[in-house]
Parts: structure tokens; C-alpha cells; sequence
């Protein structure tokens, strides 16, 4: 055989086996629960590490194992593959994040009310402490993309293809990923209802609605709670989609950010934090000292109300401070 050829043969069985292992697309074995022991390695080897970055990166009963038996039927994980990723994976195929591409970019996507905006900023505060890599706020883009109203809930829709092509363009040189965020819902073909987001991993750009975290989009009435709520929600997908940037796959071990969501209520059960495996993740691609970092996000989280997520907050700090 032509030496090109076979190289050629040998790279496509390598892109068949790379589709299989991390998308099951030809076969899908049933989802696999972790035992104790995976879930207790899952965040690599912690001996080589100081007392507190130890704490920091195991569970100290402050996460908890998914409970697969206890899923029902239209959870993430009863119908959809995932691999699975430890903290070595990780860290065995990500060499760091890029010294010239070190920041983060918001992209507010069509109309946003001053309300709207006022959440954007918080967004752009988290998404700093969060990654620990400055984030800002790019210019409302002015793009005509496709759009429709949907048949059953009569709102305009745009469809993400057309903004990921635009957002490509857009991407500023020292950008490490670009999230754009609309208030518009969102679909990726005709023949879906919708979708909350969709993501070019390789291009390193990402679109996602927050229009379906609001009740009023379905003609429910708002609740004296309803900002804190939306608030809460759309740190969750914003940290959520721009970890997938760092290349974390779903988590399978913890009941952690990272989970797989089918829906809203599934994304209303998923904890804001990573689980120690998931940290110890993003913490080798961005470096930051855990303490650090929880400290600045728990300012965060009482100045913005969120006092069920400070308080948590404030214990995983004591638990990985605690004397001998
Ligand atoms: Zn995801
Ligand atoms: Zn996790």
C-alpha cells in the first residue's frame, strides 16, 4: 500500500476509536457506577501534596458520591454515554492553559435589559474568580443570524450554527475561550424544539440561553426569589460550559458541577462547586491556591444572596484550614 495511504488508513481507525472511547458513537454500554475506591483515586495521588492542597482535593464527606440507583429515567446519565475522566486522564492529556491566549470573553448576544445587564457583570466577576484568568465583556455583537418563532411556545429563536460561525471570527487573539450569552432562546436544527447552548470545543467558542432559567418564559409568574434563582442558574451553566473549555469531560464520580444535565431540574439539583477530582483539574490548568479561591467566591456569594452556597463555603474552608 502507498505509504500516504496507509497513513491516511491508520489515522481514520485512530479517529473510529477516538469517537468510541469518548462518545460511544457506535456502541453504548449501559452507564458504569463508580465504586468507593474510583471515586476516592478519582482525584489522582495526594500524598505528594501539602496538608491543606490535600484536604482541598479529597471529599472530607463534603461531596457525595451520584447515586445511579437513584436516578429516574430521564436523568443525564441513564441516557447518555459518558467515559469518565480522573484527575490523572486529565492531567496525563492537558498540558496547562496557553501563556498567550489568557483570557476570558463574554459576549452578550441581543437584547438585554438593564436588569440583564446588571447580571452580565456578575457573571463576568464570577467567571474572574472562578477560573482564575481575567474575564471581560465584549461589545454587544450587532449579527443578523437565522431565526424562528418556535411553534410551541411562540418566542423567537436563533440558531446557534449561525453564531458559532460569527463568534469564530469575533475570537480576539488572547482569547483562551469566548462564551456568548443571550436572553433569546435558542435551536441548532429545525428539527429540534430547542437547545440551552451549543459549543465549538476546537474553536474554543460557546453559545448558551439563559432565556429558559427565567419563569416567565413559560408564562409562570416570577417569585419574589426569581432574580436569585436566575442568578444561581446562570452561574452554573456559564462555569459549567466554559470548564468543558478546559477540556473536563462530565463528571461521573461526585455529584459535582460537572454532572450532565438533561433539564432544568436536573441543572437545579447540580451543587456549584467541583468536586475534589473536577478542582484538582481545573486548578492544574489555571493554578490557583483552593483557599484562595473559595475565600473570593464566598465575598461573591454573600454579597449577591446566595447564602445556602456561603455557608457550604465557609465549612470547606474550615474543614481544609483545620489543624492536625
Ligand atoms: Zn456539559
Ligand atoms: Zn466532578
Amino acid at each position: 500500500m502507498d505509504f500516504k495511504l496507509r497513513v491516511l488508513v491508520y489515522l481514520f481507525i485512530a479517529l473510529l476509536f477516538v469517537l468510541q472511547v469518548r462518545f460511544g458513537i457506535f456502541y453504548r454500554p449501559e452507564f458504569r457506577p463508580r465504586t468507593l475506591a474510583e471515586i476516592e483515586r478519582s482525584a489522582g495521588d495526594l500524598s505528594v501534596l501539602d496538608k491543606k492542597a490535600r484536604r482541598a482535593y479529597s471529599s472530607g464527606g463534603m461531596f457525595e458520591p451520584i447515586e445511579y440507583e437513584k436516578l429516574n429515567g430521564s436523568a443525564w446519565l441513564k441516557s447518555h454515554y459518558e467515559p469518565g475522566q480522573t484527575f490523572d486522564e486529565f492531567a496525563a492529556s492537558y498540558g496547562g492553559a496557553d501563556e498567550k491566549r489568557n483570557r476570558l470573553y463574554l459576549l452578550p448576544l441581543g437584547e438585554f435589559t438593564s436588569e440583564t445587564s446588571i447580571l452580565m457583570d456578575k457573571l463576568k466577576l464570577y467567571c474572574s474568580i472562578f477560573f482564575n484568568m481575567p474575564c471581560e465583556i465584549m461589545k454587544p455583537a450587532d449579527f443578523k443570524f437565522r431565526s424562528r418563532i418556535n411553534s410551541h411556545t411562540g418566542k423567537p429563536q436563533l440558531l446557534t450554527g449561525d453564531i458559532i460561525k460569527a463568534m469564530n471570527k469575533l475570537l480576539p487573539a488572547d482569547a483562551y475561550a469566548m462564551l456568548a450569552l443571550t436572553m433569546t432562546d435558542l435551536y441548532p436544527v429545525s428539527s429540534w424544539n430547542f437547545v440551552f447552548g451549543q459549543a465549538s470545543l476546537t474553536g474554543r467558542v460557546g453559545v448558551y440561553s439563559l432565556a429558559r432559567y427565567d419563569p416567565e418564559f413559560f408564562g409562570r409568574k416570577r417569585e419574589a426569589d426569581y432574580q436569585r434563582i436566575l442568578l444561581e442558574r446562570s452561574l452554573k451553566v456559564m462555569a459549567h460550559e466554559t470548564g468543558h473549555m478546559f477540556y473536563m469531560y462530565h463528571c461521573v464520580f461526585y455529584k459535582c458541577l460537572m454532572n450532565g444535565s438533561n433539564s432544568l431540574v436536573e441543572t437545579d439539583m447540580t451543587p456549584m462547586f467541583l468536586c475534589p477530582a473536577c478542582l484538582r483539574k481545573l486548578s492544574h490548568a489555571v493554578k490557583f491556591d483552593p483557599v484562595v479561591r473559595y475565600g473570593r467566591m464566598l465575598e461573591f456569594f454573600e454579597a449577591n444572596g446566595l447564602g445556602t452556597s456561603a455557608v457550604w463555603l465557609k465549612k470547606r474552608i474550615e474543614y481544609i484550614n483545620m489543624p492536625e
